[in-house]
């Protein structure tokens, strides 16, 4: 098997994980409503749910949690990440926070206004969240590749298509355009890198109309990887460099740790604009703690020190990397269709091509989600209609997102190929016999109708 990279590590520490039958697990997901996130995790044998918090740390990082040093203000702990976030954004000002979504929040709070838009490829859920509160209006400019899941396969299906941002701030006028937002990699289509060159050359059509650029960076190494792998005059430069490089182009970035901090908790805003840093300083005592904290505890920032640089070890990547594309391969020989080529932190399972016959109103992807849930107890997530699906504010008729898709996210350093081979086989199972699946409805919203996809309730028809 070509992709096939044996991981860079043995096992030191093992966590057994439950097995069920598949009539347990018809029982436990009637429960839970027909929703993945109802399930405990003790009812899951392979969870793919997310790859956010979930990663397996080093010996290095556990014995750095050791070293934590706990001091309310200038801890150790704080000045050992702030040298690792140099070495990887080459930005100077750092603010961690508690987690991603809490940097999210401080940078709308700094970056976006009412009734101005901001720029995307594809926001991320909780970005989109905290500039909708605002009634700030975050749009989507991939390329029309990165929005249409049967796309044939091209190297940087994250990247922003430049003609529809020059179109959009020729039609409102830069000043309505509040902040461009670039997510390394894109994770609504399937974890597609951005490129260099489009990274450049959106910033210097941001920069001719004074409008700032963020990144939201949650899984830089993997972009920086693809950026190596697959462009032009990168192959001899180091992860580090490319990371720094791609931070060049923006003027403050967003992390959530949770990703590849390679840590269970955590993020980051990092700035070079010494203003920025302040307005987040004061947000930050506000909302998460004190500057050399922001809501982590000592050990955890350690841990993160740590994760940060080993996160931009080539072998690690590689198998990272090699690990998703193996089981891209394995769903490709069983004829399932898939978002490709396959992206840095999971293979996305296109839910139309698959079920073609239930339309999106009935939530291909999320029966997807439930069928590979029974057949085989593995937990993924859904990535359409229930979780981007939206109301026309005038009539109320439903608007469904060009996106849809069944995201197997994969743990980083957690799950072996073995574990890999069960997903692939009991997918392709369910290929074979897909004629006999219906749709679903939805029952129950939930409290947040714009990230129903945690709370709703769904019926099978
Ligand atoms: C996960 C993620 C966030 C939110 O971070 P949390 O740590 O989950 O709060 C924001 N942006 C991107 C791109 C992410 O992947």
């Amino acid at each position: 098997m070509k992709y096939m990279t044996a991981e860079p590590f043995r096992i030191k520490m093992v966590e057994s994980i439950p097995k069920s039958t598949k009539a347990q697990r018809q029982e436990w997901l009637k429960e839970a409503g027909y929703n993945a996130f109802r399930l405990k995790s003790e009812q899951v044998y392979i969870d793919c749910i997310t790859d956010s918090g979930t990663s397996a740390m080093s010996q290095e990082q556990w014995s750095a949690l050791m070293l934590g040093d706990e001091a309310y203000a200038g801890c150790r702990s704080f000045y050992r990440l702030e040298a690792s976030v140099h070495e990887v954004f080459g930005m100077p000002y750092v603010q961690p926070t508690h987690q991603g979504r809490a940097a999210d929040y401080i940078m709308t709070q700094i970056y976006c206004r009412p009734g101005a838009y901001a720029i995307g490829n594809m926001h991320f859920d909780t970005f989109r969240g905290n500039a909708e509160i605002m009634g700030c209006l975050p749009v989507d400019f991939a390329t029309d590749a990165g929005m249409d899941t049967a796309s044939a396969p091209e190297p940087f299906k994250g990247n922003i298509d430049l003609e529809k941002m020059r179109r959009l701030i020729d039609e409102k006028g830069a000043e309505n355009i509040c902040v461009v937002i670039i997510t390394i990699t894109c994770n609504n289509n399937g974890g597609q890198p951005v490129s260099m060159e489009n990274i450049r050359e959106v910033s210097r059509l941001a920069g001719q109309y004074g409008i700032p650029v963020v990144m939201d960076s949650a899984r830089l190494a993997e972009n920086a990887w693809f950026i190596k792998t697959r462009e032009p005059g990168y192959q001899d430069k180091s992860i580090m460099e490319i990371t720094r490089e791609m931070f060049s182009y923006c003027e403050t970035a967003t992390m959530s740790s949770k990703k590849d901090g390679l840590v269970n908790i955590g993020g980051l805003f990092v700035t070079r604009n010494k203003e920025v840093y302040e307005k987040a300083n004061q947000l930050a005592i506000v909302h998460e703690g004190f500057i050399t904290y922001g809501g982590m505890s000592g050990r955890d920032m350690d841990a993160l020190a740590v994760g940060l640089r080993e996160v931009c070890d080539e072998h690690y990547l590689e198998y990272r990397i090699g690990q998703v594309a193996y089981l891209g391969e394995k769903l490709k020989e069983r004829g399932v269709p898939i978002i490709e080529p396959t992206g840095g932190h999971g293979v996305y399972v296109d839910g139309r091509r698959f079920f073609p016959q239930i339309p999106q109103s009935e939530f291909p992807s999320q029966r997807l989600v439930c069928a590979l849930y029974e057949e085989a107890g593995v937990r993924c997530v859904e990535i359409g209609a229930c979780a981007f699906g939206a109301f026309d504010k005038e009539t109320g008729e439903p608007i469904y997102p060009a996106i849809e898709s069944m995201r197997i996210a994969i743990n980083r350093r957690v799950y072996t190929n073995s574990h890999m081979d069960v997903i692939a086989n009991a997918l392709g199972d369910i290929y074979e016999k897909r004629d006999q699946y219906r749709g679903m409805k939805i029952v129950h919203q939930g409290s947040i109708a714009s990230l129903r996809h945690f709370t709703a309730g769904f019926e099978l028809l």
